[in-house]
């Protein structure tokens, strides 16, 4: 592994949730945000058995993205097995965003990956875009130009999410390669902080405040006095240093990262 990186990470029940039913891992190569659904515990358990799953893989040299498909669909697999003995639990679910410190042909990675409607964002140069796309209800009606962005944060079926672990025997992930630049700042986060805080305001402070820690913790508090409506979590990731002699500058062309949809897991 040639890629360093710092990050900090957070997750906060937030000011009207009675449970925390979000999870996360933050533990180098690995970084993600489970936003768990179901009543009475049930979110709990499902977000918690896929950071589980992979907090096996803490401490690897690589995790590729074959290794994150089948760890995705082992923790659906469980969830699924765990709600049909647990009538408490009965339809539970969890999304999952993550990063994976990976390489791939010689090169560092970061490997994103997704299921849900939590969300990865990057900084580069100033620029912050969402890297991946929501599987929800609302995402569709944007994409479709339906409703705006605004209106989305606020719309009442906000919540519905099109793609889960829990909900079927399979289960399509999100797979996307970047390739890394020093400087680029990954954001992981769930629902509760982007229906909190608008995208020019999670931006600038990405951009004004350069420690990981500080930044997330300042996320934070904006979200709680926004009113914290749902749990908040929260990780930001810095790529401090790549190998040079692996990634010389004038290679480094295409920079959009490649999108590997489609790729499923199945039992
Ligand atoms: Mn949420």
């Amino acid at each position: 592994m040639t890629i360093t990186a710092r990050f900090h990470g957070v997750t906060d029940q937030g000011r009207v949730r009675k449970a925390n039913q979000d999870a996360i891992l933050v533990d180098f190569p690995l970084f993600i945000v489970a936003d768990g659904m179901g009543g009475h515990a049930a979110g709990e358990t499902a977000s918690e058995i896929i950071i589980q799953t992979f907090r096996t893989f803490v401490g690897a040299t690589a995790v590729d993205a074959q290794t994150v498909v089948e760890a995705i669909g082992q923790a659906n697999a469980e969830i699924l097995r765990r709600a049909a003995l647990d009538p408490d639990t009965a339809g539970m679910g969890t999304t999952a965003v993550g990063l994976a410190m990976t390489r791939t042909a010689q090169h560092d990675e970061v490997l994103v990956f997704n299921v849900g409607d939590s969300r990865a964002y990057l900084l580069r140069d100033g620029n912050l875009r969402q890297v991946t796309a929501d599987h929800s209800l609302v995402a569709e009606l944007v994409r479709k130009g339906e409703v705006t962005e605004d209106q989305a944060r606020r719309h009442p079926q906000r919540n519905v999410v099109t793609r889960a672990l829990g909900l079927h025997q399979d289960v399509e992930v999100d797979v996307m390669l970047v390739d890394p630049r020093v400087g680029d700042k990954f954001l992981l986060c769930s629902d509760g902080l982007t229906n909190e805080i608008p995208f020019q305001e999670i931006r600038a402070v990405l951009m004004t405040l350069a420690d990981p820690v500080v930044a997330v913790e300042e996320l934070l508090a904006r979200a709680q006095v926004a009113g914290a409506h749902d749990n908040v979590s929260i990780v930001v990731v810095e790529i401090t240093g790549l190998e040079a002699s692996l990634v010389p500058e004038d290679l480094d062309v295409d920079t959009a990262p490649g999108f590997l949809p489609g790729l499923t897991s199945q039992r």
